[in-house]
């Protein structure tokens, strides 16, 4: 819980601000000394002393005991009881008007959020049983709308509209969390469901980049950023294509997030794909085995060469994106948080990625960087297919 620490100085500086460590000793304990005991026993690590205490002060409704709900909130996140840490910032929030307490607040509510989301996208295809998948393919007369707090989703059929919105609230949480490290995104996405190809290829905005869907950004007339997505709901055999939720929708909403993120900065396409790749619900281990058998072999695609791609052409397609993933899944995992976060920030200032990743580690400028980095990944790559090739070779392996 990396924002624990942060806490305590944080709530007794914002309490101070408001004048509440003056004590006075003469007369019964009033709210502002039971907060300060509560903000001493929170100092002392003693949390549930603290919520007792705060809870108490704050539910005696005296001038100005509502404050401490700061108090109960910080003990409860302490604790990582999330859920009742976020309903007590929202007592505060309710009470407090001044803009500082306000943002701190709704910092920690953010906080206690991405600590109880879930990660992952669902893996919708193992979750549908026969009756739902049937249930999702028919197509209605009328379009229905669901909206979310970043989506507007537009689908012919209701379940699927709420499901897609629920798809693309988890699949944007962790792209913002997890692969992007924290970047926000306080923006609507209009998502439009069309029941076919041929529906597809008539509305999408931007149907270049065809895998039953794709995103755009684009200025309105007023100036303003219209962020949309369109995906379709039935396959070529008209049933429901669940790859449409598993795969399209949170890989195309990756690269909606990075072509904003990235604006006119350039991408190198390979991080582009694979961390959109990486947004999909499941980890495709034939691109692994790929990229490994590639590496190994005579198809490779070097990694300067890799970086320089900027299209691809069929027959090397598959090779390209499989090493594209496994490149940024290893990147991913090898580097903090911060670390990625700083690489993506870098390259959005204009470094290729080879500068970025030594800025982002702070390593001097080497020449020889970029080649060592491939000879670390390709090991790597060559080793994990291996590893998948063994796995699924072995009878006793989990599935
Ligand atoms: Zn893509």
């Amino acid at each position: 819980m990396p924002s624990g620490r942060v806490i305590i100085p944080a709530a007794a500086a914002l309490l101070a601000g408001l004048g509440l460590t003056a004590l006075a000793t003469t007369r019964p304990p009033s709210a502002t000394e039971r907060i300060q005991q509560g903000l001493t026993a929170l100092s002392d690590n003693d949390l549930a002393r603290a919520e007792r205490i705060a809870v108490a002060v704050a539910e005696a409704n005296q001038p100005g005991s509502w404050r401490a709900w700061l108090i109960a909130a910080a003990a409860r996140q302490r604790q990582g009881r999330y859920q009742q840490a976020q309903d007590a910032y929202r007592q505060f929030l309710a009470l407090c008007d001044r803009p500082a307490e306000r943002a701190h607040a709704m910092e920690q509510i953010q906080r206690c959020h991405w600590a109880v989301a879930p990660r992952k996208p669902a893996v919708v295809s193992q979750m549908l049983n026969e009756n739902q998948r049937r249930a999702l393919a028919l197509v209605s007369e009328r379009p229905y709308t669901e909206s979310t707090e970043h989506f507007a989703v537009q689908a012919y059929n209701a379940e699927l509209a709420k499901l897609v919105a629920r798809q693309a609230e988890t699949a944007l949480a962790r792209i913002c969390e997890e692969i992007l490290s924290s970047q926000a995104y306080p923006h609507i996405v209009n998502v439009y469901v069309w029941p076919d190809a041929v529906e597809y290829q008539k509305h999408a905005t931007s149907a270049a980049e065809w895998a039953g869907g794709s995103f755009s950004l684009t200025h309105g007339e007023d100036g303003q950023l219209i962020r949309r997505i369109d995906l379709t709901q039935l396959d070529k055999h008209r049933h429901f294509d669940t790859g449409t939720l598993d795969r399209v929708l949170p890989h195309e909403m990756c690269h909606l997030v990075l072509a904003e993120y990235f604006g006119d900065a350039h991408c190198p396409l390979a991080l582009n794909e694979g961390l959109a790749m990486m947004a999909e619900a499941a980890v495709d281990n034939a691109r692994l085995l790929l990229a490994g058998a590639a590496l190994a072999g005579n198809k490779k695609i070097a990694l300067p060469g890799l970086l320089r791609t900027e299209g691809c052409s069929a027959d090397n397609a598959d090779v390209f994106y499989a090493e594209s993933f496994s490149l940024t899944a290893y990147l991913h995992a090898r580097l903090t948080r911060e670390q990625f976060r700083e690489m993506l920030a870098q390259i959005k200032a204009g470094f290729p990625l080879d500068e970025a990743l030594q800025r982002a580690l702070y390593v001097p400028p080497d020449p020889a960087f970029l080649e060592r980095l491939a000879r670390a990944w390709e090991a790597e790559a060559i080793r994990q297919a291996q590893f998948l090739k063994a796995l699924d070779a072995n009878p006793l392996a989990p599935s």
